[in-house]
């Protein structure tokens, strides 16, 4: 187990200055840690590393990293297993690092609330870049950008959006449906405003990847299905409600629709 390195230097200084944004690799093997360290600790990152499940979630639970890296075949708990309990309490980012290429591997990664994946062998660069492209998502959002809060109807209805029996919170990033908040994933989050902020239209899978990974993304139409599978299923399970369409094709639009009885 290796801790963070000492390079708190950035106490007091001013929000627009860039904060050591910290990353927890939680992986077995010698040759990659070394390999992410190497990178991760060259692009401004702090890096703790874990090198099975279980430490993994201490650590997890121990510092709060703003993001996790995490490798699929582990010692004692494998990754699957980790993501699965840091999602029951946390909505860390989390990529996943996988050797398989098989589609179903991917799939549940992503099905258990992951927010991203690399097939190994995979560049570095290429990881530092996903890194720094989820954080800035998760960290904008949060972020200056949004007007300071007030009471005020117009930046309340700037910030806040309302739907029948669903509230969007955008700098809480909270969402309640039927008044209970439920616990989304800082994808699920991004991909639900970005289609709230416009109903009706349709996006392409293309356009959700590249907008909300920031980038243009290289995996697959799947990855965004099965994002919103899982989006759909935390928004529908207590609500009569349904709000995200699929486009037979084409993508996805948002609309408030009455689910029907067989459906
Ligand atoms: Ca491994």
């Amino acid at each position: 187990m290796i801790l963070y390195d000492d390079t708190r230097c950035c106490r007091g200084w001013r929000l627009e200055l860039k904060m050591s944004k910290k990353v927890l690799i939680i992986e077995d093997e010698e040759g990659i840690i070394h390999l992410l360290s190497l990178y991760l600790k060259d692009a401004g990152y702090e890096i703790a590393v874990a090198k099975d499940g279980a430490d993994g979630l201490a650590l997890h639970a121990r510092l709060h990293p703003d993001i996790v890296i995490l490798d699929i075949m582990l010692p004692a708990i494998d990754g699957f297993e980790v993501c699965r309990r840091i999602r029951a309490w946390s909505n860390t980012p989390i990529l996943m690092l996988t050797a398989r290429v098989s589609e179903d591997d991917r799939i549940e990664g992503l099905d258990l609330g992951a927010d991203d994946y690399l097939v190994k062998p995979f560049s570095p660069r290429e990881l530092v870049s996903r890194v720094r492209a989820i954080l800035r998502r998760v960290g904008n959002s949060e972020g200056g950008e949004s007007p300071p809060s007030s009471s005020s109807p117009t930046s309340e209805a700037a910030t806040v959006l309302r739907f029948p029996g669903l509230t969007i919170d955008l700098p809480a990033r909270r969402v309640e449906v039927n008044g209970s908040e439920i616990a989304l994933t800082p994808t699920e989050f991004d991909l639900l405003v970005l289609l709230a902020q416009s109903p009706g239209r349709v996006f392409t899978r293309e356009i959700l990847m590249n907008k909300v990974w920031g980038y243009d993304y290289l995996g697959d139409g799947h990855t965004i299905d099965v994002h919103i599978s899982a989006l759909r299923k935390k928004l529908e399970a207590n609500s009569e409600q349904r709000y995200i369409t699929t486009v037979w094709r084409v993508g996805y639009r948002f609309e408030v629709k009455v689910r029907s009885p067989v459906s």
